[in-house]
């Protein structure tokens, strides 16, 4: 069905590399689940995928977390690391590389790239003297600080006065190419209103920006002046580029850009879009390397409305919540309930509405009910019709047709709750399509080819719609597949290449006539409301 040909190049994403100066938490989560949904979707059309995430270890703000618990830093680091790859494991998130920036592959990477930006000229020593709030690792302006020099993403952090030596990059250098490149690429920056941010941020004049720290050890050292660390997001960034590495590679800028290099996305949340849409361009192009094609700056979450901070008590934990709902369930929600870009809420009677109505209820107690009619009705096989022969006025059959290219725009337009939503819409049409037709009344009328048609079309409906919420749900659509007997295995590309190639899955109609079905059981187990 898909009218271009396989392209077999590489889609390259990334999430940010999360700073390990506490556990991981919501917002953290939200952005990896999207990442994964991206990278399974990208491999389910058969394209090859690396998907980058992993941590930022460097800064003073580590140095001191590490110090207020007497450790060690790489200790502390280590073990912080740790909770963030048993999460994703309970997430069911399927990264290529997890990138550590104090990997010592990751420093020659910095060595590298940083002789580049040096030897162009890009690099000069100035003095810096400027508010800086440790929490952000940034200078900010008088301007933009709330009363008492407190910071206005951390509103119980004071920040500090600093008036020291400092390496600087030539930002301003750059800015006329930066404008080029939002004009001629303008998608660079996504959604909308985050590229109009950066528009008029760019518009009001670049400044350089301090790339060293002195008093600071937990870095890399600069290599012009070991005096001097890197200051801690130059060093981040370029940990994107060392996660394109393999292990056995040499590591050099040449080798990752053969690795599929550049980046087609990185995903981050718009609390760190100038780093990603302004600096990091800047840095890319000082150093002569190709840019990404697109920055998606996610909105924030919320919880019951509020704003989710950990001094007034008001957090969710991921790990709580996968452990008592299940990573599907998790996805799902998150995918669903929020559109990508805007801010969401986290409301916990919102979130089991969500899942039992869809998961368990319009779609698992479909297929089940749909397959105890085959049992009874067609032997418990998918039943014997000629697929072809299906009317084009069949109403399953005409949304069925036009839900792939949909929900595939959907997906590559990062609009994931548009993808659930059509997918979902199949699945209402086909509960009122089977209450419609009443195949238990066509039966006792003796109307078998009516009954094998209405059956057909359900069941083959459900199939499409899990293998198009694959992405989202895969131990769901895994377990419909299952009762419609395949093998699929959607956590295994190789399996769901083999067995479930996107030119055939991804059209209506692929569900063989004869094929076995297996014996009806739950596959979405209803979440119980606890009772107060
Ligand atoms: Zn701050």
């Amino acid at each position: 069905m898909s009218p271009n040909p396989i392209q077999h190049q590489t889609f390259a994403l990334t999430t940010p590399l999360y700073y390990v100066n506490a556990l991981p938490h919501i917002g953290s989560a939200y952005t990896t689940v999207a990442a994964d949904v991206v990278a399974r979707f990208q491999r389910l059309l058969g394209h090859s995928v690396s998907f980058v995430t992993g941590t930022d270890e460097h800064g003073q703000k580590i140095q001191r977390t590490a110090q207020e618990k007497e450790r060690d830093p790489q200790a502390y680091c280590d073990e912080v690391v740790a909770c963030f790859e048993d999460l994703w494991q309970k997430l069911n998130i399927q990264y290529d590389s997890f990138s550590r920036t104090t990997a010592s592959r990751h420093e020659a990477i910095v060595r590298e790239f940083f002789q580049r930006v040096w030897d162009n000229g890009d690099i000069y020593l100035g003095q810096q003297k400027g508010w800086y709030c440790v929490a952000c690792e940034e200078f900010k302006d008088e301007g933009e600080l709330l009363e008492d020099h407190y910071c206005p993403l951390h509103p119980n952090r004071q920040v500090e006065w600093r008036d020291e030596e400092n390496y600087f990059f030539r930002l301003s250098k750059y800015q006329p190419a930066l404008e080029d490149l939002y004009k001629n690429q303008p998608d660079f920056i996504q959604p909308t209103m985050r590229r109009n941010e950066v528009l008029s941020f760019v518009q009001g004049g670049l400044q350089d920006f301090s790339i060293s720290r002195v008093n600071m050890d937990w870095g890399f050292p600069v290599p012009e002046n070991p005096e001097h660390t890197l200051y801690v997001w130059f060093d981040a960034l370029l940990g994107y580029i060392t996660g394109l590495l393999q292990p056995e590679d040499e590591p050099t800028l040449e080798r990752v850009l053969e690795r599929g290099y550049p980046f087609q996305l990185h995903l981050i949340g718009k609390d760190i879009l100038r780093f990603h849409a302004v600096y990091w361009p800047a840095m890319l192009l000082s150093a002569g390397m190709p840019l990404p094609e697109r920055v998606f700056g996610h909105g924030f979450l919320t919880k019951d409305g509020h704003k989710i901070s950990k001094t007034l008590g008001n957090t969710v934990d991921p790990v709580d919540l996968v452990e008592r709902f299940g990573s599907d369930a998790f996805r799902y929600y998150f995918m669903k309930e929020i559109e990508f870009g805007r801010d969401g809420d986290y409301n916990e009677t919102r979130f089991i509405n969500t899942i039992n109505a869809d998961l368990a209820n319009d779609l698992g107690n479909l297929l089940n009910r749909t397959l105890g009619m085959a049992r009874k009705y067609c032997g418990g096989s998918v039943p014997n019709l000629d697929v072809a022969g299906i009317s084009p006025e069949n109403p399953l059959k005409a949304l069925g047709d036009s839900l792939t290219p949909q929900v595939r725009s959907a997906y590559e337009s990062l609009a994931f709750h548009q993808a659930c939503g059509a997918s979902l819409s199949l699945v209402r049409a086909g509960n009122k399509y089977i209450d419609d037709r009443a195949p238990w009344s066509l039966y006792k009328q003796g109307e078998q080819a009516a009954v094998e048609e209405v059956l057909y079309s359900v069941l083959e409906s459900v199939r499409l719609v899990a293998y198009l919420l694959s992405p989202v749900v895969p131990h769901l659509s895994t377990a419909i597949y299952g009762q419609l007997g395949y093998s699929t295995d959607f956590d295994q590309p190789q399996s769901v290449r083999e067995t479930a190639p996107f030119e055939h899955h991804g059209t209506w109609g692929a569900l063989p006539p004869g094929q076995s079905l297996n014996k009806p059981e739950p596959v979405f187990r209803r979440i119980e409301v606890p009772s107060a």
